[in-house]
């Protein structure tokens, strides 16, 4: 049965998958929706015996309708190539009682390669089914990841070309670097001097400015997005829950038919989002368990059943997660409520113009297989600390507060379920505060000292996309202020 994307917050605004990658964010401000979550109807034994690629396309076939399998395998065999450093594209590591999901071996050793690598082949494909003639210009607003993901996805895909703006001091040294020495003509990277939220909210409001994209058709150009508001992000998400289920049952560390639970370190509300609906294809997952940082508005909201942003926004040593608006929580804000979009616009209207929003106690109901939790900055560091003094294995500051936050799990419910955790960022994407939480001594070293002293104690090789901007020369320098977004991106295009 084909699967159509509607808009959260108009039922009746309903296209293809093709048309849902393509556009990004839906007219009225919505987000595209799965009319129906497909089901997941082959035996998990089949699985089992499949490699990642299979089964990325075993998952997308299903939730991708408009797409040929040929045309789907040439997208999935384009994105996870020799960019992974590893075949198996997303290991498994055992540590602690738990799993790691280790996703981050692709280019940028984050988790968003998952998706960004495979976004541009899917986008591409998509404007060849539609007959589009416009040249595709990616906007983005990136916390630190989102943005050198999509650069290295996108930077001279034929036909597109790619802005991408991040909080100018709300992004890690080495993220920064990453971003600022990307190559490529169709790139461009600036600076704003306010922190995601405003780069986001920035961002939508250019995405809704109707004059702007009749000037941009007139000169040949049409906006997409390669936020994690795209289905065309989160679709390839979901296929890393599928396989970490079916590796577990390969490698008989569970049952087939066994339930797993999966904790995710969240922002964007994206990945766990995926696990979401990889639950509702049928994959037997228990909880799905929402770690946040100190900007922690989702443990509040499944406490409380109050979503409010109105609170101080903090920087941490996870800026992946420094997030006030969740965007995908809309999303799951709209199934809970029947899949209702005048509820959904009810209460996203409630959140821009008062901050907040309630939900119902029947929607709350409907979030029983979610649990919440937070690890403060302390925290964080101390499971960094606590979990290389016991197995020598060293967590990303991300990662770290998953970790954090699946103890407390376990300390309140002693569910002894087996478990997946979300390992989403390499521990040489953060270095600084990595060492600094294994040994205070460190904070003295240089960013690539730390770098190598990383590699000697943790035992790892010091990834290539490290390695890449120890020499790599500066080549963006933008800086503007929120209210010069729009400017800049036509100043960019020349129009
Ligand atoms: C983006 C990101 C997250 C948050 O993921 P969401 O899908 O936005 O919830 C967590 N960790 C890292 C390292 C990230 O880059």
């Amino acid at each position: 049965m084909e699967v159509f994307y509607s808009s959260t917050r108009d039922k009746n605004n309903r296209v293809t998958a093709s048309k849902a990658i393509l556009q990004g964010l839906s007219n009225e401000g919505g987000l595209f929706v799965p009319d129906h979550i497909p089901e997941l109807d082959i035996e998990l034994s089949d699985l089992a015996k499949m490699d990642y690629k299979q089964i990325a396309l075993e998952v997308m076939k299903r939730f991708l309708t408009d797409f040929t399998e040929e045309e789907l395998k040439n997208c999935i065999d384009n994105a996870y190539d020799e960019k992974f450093d590893t075949d198996v594209i997303a290991p498994l590591v055992e540590a602690e009682g738990a799993y790691y999901l280790e996703l981050f071996h692709g280019a940028t050793i984050a988790f968003k390669d998952m998706a960004l690598s495979i976004l541009p082949h899917l986008m591409i494909t998509a404007a060849k089914k539609n007959n589009i003639k416009n040249e595709i210009v990616i906007l983005t607003a990136t916390s630190g990841d989102t943005g050198k993901a999509a650069l290295a996805g996108f930077a001279g895909v034929k036909g597109t070309k790619i802005i991408v703006f991040y909080p100018k001091n709300g992004v890690s040294p080495i993220q920064e670097k990453q971003m600022v020495t990307q190559t490529g003509d169709n790139t461009f990277v600036v600076g704003i001097h306010g922190n995601f939220d405003d780069a986001q909210t920035g961002v939508k409001k250019i995405f809704g400015d109707e004059a702007l994209k009749k000037e941009m058709d007139e000169k040949g150009y049409q906006f997409s997005s390669a936020n994690s508001i795209n289905i065309g992000r989160l679709v390839p998400q979901i296929c890393y829950y599928v396989y970490s289920y079916a590796h577990l049952l390969k490698e008989n560390r569970i049952e087939e038919g066994d339930a797993i639970n999966v904790v995710v370190p969240t922002g964007n509300f994206g990945n766990i989002l995926a696990a979401y609906y990889a639950k509702n294809m049928g994959l037997p997952i228990a909880k799905l368990i929402c770690a946040s940082n100190e900007n922690k508005v989702l443990y509040d909201f499944f406490k409380t059943g109050y979503y409010d942003k109105n609170r101080e926004f903090k920087l941490t040593t996870s800026p992946s997660m420094d997030i006030l608006i969740s965007s995908n929580l809309e999303r799951l804000i709209y199934h809970i409520a029947g899949n209702d979009d005048s509820k959904d616009r009810e209460l996203m209207a409630d959140l821009s113009g008062k901050g907040i929003y309630r939900i119902s106690d029947e929607m709350k109901d409907k979030l029983e297989d979610f649990y919440g939790n937070y690890a403060t900055e302390e925290e964080t560091a101390l499971e960094i600390n606590r979990v290389y003094r016991s197995c020598g294995y060293v967590l990303d500051t991300h990662t770290a507060v998953a970790s954090s936050v699946y103890q407390k799990y376990l300390k309140e419910t002693k569910d002894n379920t087996v478990t997946v955790i979300a390992s989403t960022a390499s521990p040489f994407k953060f270095t600084r505060s990595v060492m600094t939480a294994i040994d205070p001594a460190y904070e003295k070293l240089g960013d690539f000292e730390l770098v190598d002293e990383l590699s000697k104690i943790g035992n790892v090789k010091v990834p290539k996309a490290i390695d890449e901007i120890r020499t790599a020369p500066v080549v963006h320098d933008n800086q503007c202020d929120v209210d010069k977004m729009k400017d800049t991106v036509k100043s960019f295009l020349g129009i």
